[in-house]
């Protein structure tokens, strides 16, 4: 483990364009479950598709009731020492930004500038009629009050979090960025994901494709360690210390 910190840290050091690309792993340690850990959150709750969503009242209720018991521990979560290893490595000048499976806005939070949230944000609500976003904190709070899912005060359109469901599509724009992201980078490091959700576990791979390294850090196996350079399978926060104490040397 000390030679792979070892050796990330120089890549990090030798590298021109870095990416980094996050999962829920790496928001663990500021107090939000990930999803497939046994504690996760689809061992407790059957997520609601778009589809249904869009069709019944009943489904977008308990979609916004979901929504509202996870609301406390992302929207008033803090940074991780993860986070702000990660936002002080984008101030070195060659980390092009950060991508991330996340919705919880934490690397914002922590200093990074560049970052796009493929899965969109927890943070705010967009009108699905009018594309109006509001911040998500009153919307939540109202439907805990009343138990009615809150429509757009603008158009009294359908509100929903601003963040992507099981069946709606990626916003075309991020995923092309992301894409181009990628294949321009010399060092990719994936964080925290487990790396079975496509496209975005794709991504990792169109990196090696176009030549840069691939170092993945998470706790357990994924299934794109074959395909990397470096493999750490450790706590996160210990790992990116470890790296970073190692980059000041
Ligand atoms: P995932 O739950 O599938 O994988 C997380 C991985 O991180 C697991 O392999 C787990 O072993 C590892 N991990 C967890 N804590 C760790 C730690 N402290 N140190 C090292 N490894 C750790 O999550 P994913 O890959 O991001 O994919 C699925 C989806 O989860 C995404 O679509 C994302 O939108 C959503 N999600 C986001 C949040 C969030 O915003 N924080 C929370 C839950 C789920
Ligand atoms: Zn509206």
């Amino acid at each position: 483990m000390d030679e792979l910190c070892r050796r990330t840290a120089e890549w990090l050091k030798e590298a021109e364009r870095v990416v980094v690309f996050t999962g829920a792993g790496i928001s663990t340690e500021s107090g939000i479950p990930d999803f497939r850990s046994p504690n996760g959150v689809w061992s407790k709750v059957e997520p609601v598709y778009f589809q249904d969503f869009l069709r019944r009242a009943t489904a977008r209720r308990e979609y916004w009731r979901q929504k509202a018991d996870s609301h406390q521990a992302m929207y008033f979560a803090e940074p991780n020492a993860g986070h702000r290893i990660i936002a002080g490595w984008e101030a070195r000048g060659n980390l092009r930004g950060v991508i991330t499976q996340n919705i919880d806005g934490l690397h914002q939070s922590a200093g990074s500038r560049n970052v796009l949230e493929l899965h969109g944000t927890a943070r705010e609500i967009a009108c699905l009629d009018c594309q109006e976003r509001y911040d998500a904190d009153p919307f939540v709070r109202q439907f805990l009050e009343s138990l009615e899912v809150p429509d757009c005060p603008a158009c009294s359109g359908v509100l929903k979090h601003a963040t992507i469901s099981f069946g709606q599509q990626l916003d075309a724009q991020v995923i092309r960025k992301a894409g181009i992201w990628a294949r321009d980078c010399d060092l990719f490091i994936t964080i925290g994901s487990s790396l079975v959700v496509t496209p975005a576990a794709d991504l990792p791979l169109t990196a090696v494709d176009y030549g840069a390294r691939l170092i993945i850090i998470n706790r357990e196996p994924t299934q794109l360690d074959s395909a990397a350079d470096i493999v750490i399978h450790g706590e996160i926060g210990a790992t990116l210390r470890q790296i970073n104490a190692l980059l000041t040397d």
